[in-house]
């Protein structure tokens, strides 16, 4: 249940300096819930001049900010980390609110985002650099590591804290001073973490969060600004590639989380139950909408009819409605035009000879709510087999043989993450190696961990965030020759 003071405590203006401000010209915009289809708040729209003034905060303690003693950075991420535990149920609460999840998976999401605080504080004080002789004996080489500067972080509504803190967590313990433009649908969790941060001891203008809908013009106006040295993205390909073609112009640092469109594969030596379950984990969570959701299920011809049938009474087990009523486990999509992106993915599938063995329309109901679908004998060259689906629409689609799996795995332009089930070892190394992904899971559906590098290829992305990895996305290394 919502706490009613909730809402009024979060801020909601643009964050800058350590406050929240008003947008330049008055302008504010509707946040809305995608249960009910209800505005939940306004929110301050801030302009380019709005997104100059926390770059020009950023740009004036940047240099402060990278000479903090790395364990004073990692102090005040651990301090922010437990701040989020203790107002886990806000944070979580807020997500639903404004996302639409269901509450447990909102708590999910708490725990994971906030873990990147947590781990970052622990890299922040293990930013190392090497020292060796140059084999010439001419000198010696220093290697040293900097924080590269400014940052803009641009981020999706699917994950509102936790695509923050990946990019936020790394950029402060690294010494870089970081801009977050949140997705319009989703801007009061990273309000209310700017909050926190403040709580937590960061210096005023070392975080700002401005909140817009005119993503374009404003995230164009920093990145052509020669004070802005990075721009961290996490959003669909094609905004990536506009992005990465924009920072052609300052020659920016980029960090390039892109759209997904996984393959799921069962051979038939896998565990059934294990794969259905797991399944249901990578295609169903956060209603779909996920990077690394299973977009497409590839099953040996041999256990199809078995695994088809025990998915489909998995996915009828579902129960759908608002992310804040009990017993839900699937919550809405974020707006109309997700819903209704699904809706035309799978009346185009079913008119060229889908079949439907379950769901396959919207919801008659307020708010944005799909059916949770499994499609089966989709023809191929259906849009809804290469385009990433992003609601909870299983498709299933057959094959004969190891080699066949893999070509299908791989014949796709993305490359984030991919999963596979069999109990058979020599294939569990062999078919890891041979997938075109940034991310493989062997015999398990969920796989991000911040420990662990998150990161895609192909037009799945560049870079990694977390793991130990993640911290070198916000670092340039230098190198000093000395004479002796
Ligand atoms: P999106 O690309 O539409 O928007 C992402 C962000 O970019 C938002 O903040 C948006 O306001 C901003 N934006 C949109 N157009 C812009 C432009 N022309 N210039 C500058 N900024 C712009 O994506 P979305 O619909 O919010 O999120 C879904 C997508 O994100 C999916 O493709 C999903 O796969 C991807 N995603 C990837 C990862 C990953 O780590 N690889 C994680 C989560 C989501």
């Amino acid at each position: 249940m919502t706490d009613p003071a909730l809402l009024s405590a979060v801020p909601t203006g643009i964050w800058i300096g350590g406050a929240a401000r008003e947008a330049s010209n008055g302008g504010r915009f509707d946040v809305v819930n995608p249960a009910t289809g209800d505005v939940l708040a306004t929110v301050a729209d801030a302009t380019v001049a709005d997104a100059t003034v926390a770059l020009t905060a950023a740009v004036a303690v940047q240099p402060s900010w990278a000479v903090t003693p790395p364990r004073e950075r990692a102090e005040i991420l651990r301090r922010a980390w437990e701040i989020i535990r203790e107002r886990a149920d806000d944070f979580a609460d807020l997500i639903t609110l404004e996302m639409g999840k269901p509450l447990a998976e909102s708590h999910g999401e708490v725990a994971y985002g906030g873990e990147f605080l947590r781990w970052f504080a622990e890299e922040a004080v293990r930013i190392g650099g090497r020292l060796t002789a140059a084999p010439s004996g001419n000198g010696r080489i220093l290697v040293t590591r900097e924080p590269v500067g400014p940052t803009l972080a641009v981020t999706p509504w699917n994950f509102p804290l936790a695509m923050g803190t990946r990019k936020i967590g790394p950029a402060l313990a690294a010494g870089c001073t970081i801009i977050v433009k949140p997705a319009e649908d989703t801007p009061l969790t990273m309000l209310l973490l700017a909050q926190v941060f403040a709580d937590a001891g960061l210096p005023d203008g070392v975080l700002s969060v401005v909140p817009t809908r005119s993503a374009p013009a404003v995230v164009g106006a920093l990145m052509t600004d020669r004070r802005l040295r990075k721009v961290s993205f996490t959003g669909s390909t094609a905004v990536g590639k506009k992005l990465i073609a924009q920072s052609a112009e300052q020659v920016l640092r980029t960090s390039m989380e892109l759209g997904g469109n996984a393959p799921f594969i069962v051979f038939d030596d896998a565990d059934i139950g294990a794969a259905v379950e797991g399944a249901v984990a990578a295609k169903m969570r956060n209603g779909g909408q996920a990077c690394t959701a299973a977009n497409r299920i590839l099953v040996d011809n041999r256990i199809r009819d078995e695994f088809t049938t025990a998915l489909c009474a998995r996915i009828d087990a579902i129960t759908v409605g608002p992310g804040h009523d009990d017993g839900v486990s699937l919550g809405p999509l974020i707006n109309a035009r997700q819903r209704d992106a699904v809706s035309t993915l799978v009346d185009e599938a079913v008119a060229a000879g889908a079949r439907v063995y379950t769901g396959g329309a919207a919801v008659d109901r307020p708010g944005f709510f799909y059916q949770p679908t499994l499609l089966d004998e989709v023809p191929a060259g259906s849009s809804i087999l290469d385009e990433e689906i992003f609601g909870p629409v299983a498709v299933i689609t057959g094959f004969d043989t190891e080699t066949e799996a893999i070509e299908a795995a791989n014949g796709t332009d993305h490359g984030l993450a991919a999963y596979f089930y069999t109990r058979d070892l020599d294939r569990a190394s062999r078919v890891a190696a041979a997938i075109e992904a940034g991310m493989v899971g062997v015999n398990r559906g969920m796989i991000s961990d911040p420990a662990a590098p998150f990161g895609g290829v192909k037009h799945s992305g560049l870079g990694s965030e977390g793991g130990s990895e993640g911290i070198d996305e916000y670092l340039n290394i230098k190198y000093i020759a000395l004479t002796s």
